[in-house]
C-alpha cells in the first residue's frame, strides 16, 4: 500500500530505555527532510502530544509489554494504525528486560522490598505475542540507516528487504580477525542477524546478538564451539537469553 504523504506517524514507548527514538531523532541531517514527509503525531522523547482517536498511517513501537495497561495500550494501537512495526529488541522479543526469568519474584523483592507486590507486572514479552504486527526494525538500538530507510520505503509503499545473513559475513567483508577463533570470545556473530555491519566485533568486542537470530542458525555448532572455547552450557545459556534466544 502506497501512502500518500506526509504520513501520519506515531511513536509509542512501552518498557524500555527511550534509546530507540534517541537513534532517530540524532538523524539531525535528516530530521528537516524527514520532516516534510512525516506528520508526527506522537512522539514522547521530543513532544507530550498524545494522538487519541485518530486513525493513523504507521505506528512504531519500542518496548516490552509488562503491565496490563500497557497491553491495554497496545491492544487501542492496533486498532488505530494502518501499519503497526516492531522497533528494537524490546519490542521484537522483550529484549534486555526479559533477562530475568525463573527468579523474577526473588529479583522484584530484592529491588523494591515491601512494595515488591504493589507492582502489576508480568514477564516482559514482544508485541507479537499480543498483536498482528506488519514490519520489524531489530537492533539495540536500530542502526539509524534502517530507521530511515524503513520509513522511506513505507512512504513508496514497500518495506526494506530483510538481512538473511548473520554478523559473521559483515566481519569477512571487513576483513576482521574472528574474535571466536582467536580469542575463543563467545562472539554470537554466527547466528546473529546481519545489517549493524559487525559493529561490535569490528571493534573488538563480542557480538551480543542485539539484532535476533538468522534464520538458518546453527545453534549446535555454536555450543560445540563455545564448549570448546571452554564455556560452560550455563555460560552459553545466559549468553543465548540475554536478548530472548531460547537456549
Ligand atoms: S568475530 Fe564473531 S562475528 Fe566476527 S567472524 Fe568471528 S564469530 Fe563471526
Ligand atoms: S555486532 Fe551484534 S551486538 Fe553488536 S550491534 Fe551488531 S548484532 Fe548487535
Amino acid at each position: 500500500m502506497k501512502l500518500k504523504p506526509p504520513i501520519t506517524l506515531a511513536w509509542t514507548r512501552f518498557t524500555s530505555c527511550s534509546g530507540c527514538q534517541l537513534m532517530l531523532l540524532n538523524c539531525e541531517s535528516s530530521l528537516a527532510e524527514l520532516a516534510q514527509v512525516v506528520a508526527l503525531r506522537e512522539f514522547p522523547l521530543a513532544t507530550s502530544t498524545e494522538c487519541k482517536d485518530e486513525e493513523i498511517d504507521v505506528g512504531l513501537v519500542e518496548g516490552s509489554i509488562t503491565t496490563p495497561s500497557e497491553l491495554e495500550r497496545l491492544l487501542a494501537l492496533r486498532r488505530k494504525v494502518n501499519l503497526l512495526v516492531a522497533v528494537g529488541a524490546c519490542a521484537l522479543t522483550g529484549g534486555v528486560n526479559s533477562l530475568v526469568r525463573g527468579e523474577r519474584r526473588q529479583a522484584m523483592t530484592e529491588v523494591y522490598a515491601g512494595q515488591a507486590d504493589e507492582w502489576n507486572t508480568f514477564p516482559p514479552q514482544g508485541i507479537e505475542h499480543f498483536v498482528k504486527v506488519d514490519g520489524q526494525i531489530p537492533g539495540c538500538p536500530p542502526e539509524q540507516g534502517e530507521l530511515l530507510n524503513s520509513i522511506g520505503a513505507l512512504l513508496h509503499g514497500g518495506w526494506p528487504g530483510h538481512q538473511v545473513m548473520p554478523v559473521c559475513m559483515e566481519c569477512r567483508i571487513n576483513e576482521n580477525p574472528c574474535l571466536l577463533e582467536r580469542d575463543c570470545a563467545p562472539c554470537l556473530g554466527p547466528i546473529t542477524l546481519a545489517g549493524c555491519n559487525a559493529r561490535c566485533p569490528s571493534l573488538g568486542v563480542p557480538c551480543e546478538g542485539c539484532r535476533g537470530v538468522v534464520a538458518e542458525a546453527n545453534r549446535d555448532e555454536l555450543r560445540r564451539l563455545f564448549i570448546t572455547a571452554g564455556l560452560t552450557e550455563q555460560d552459553i545459556r545466559h549468553r543465548l537469553e540475554r536478548f530472548g534466544e531460547a537456549p
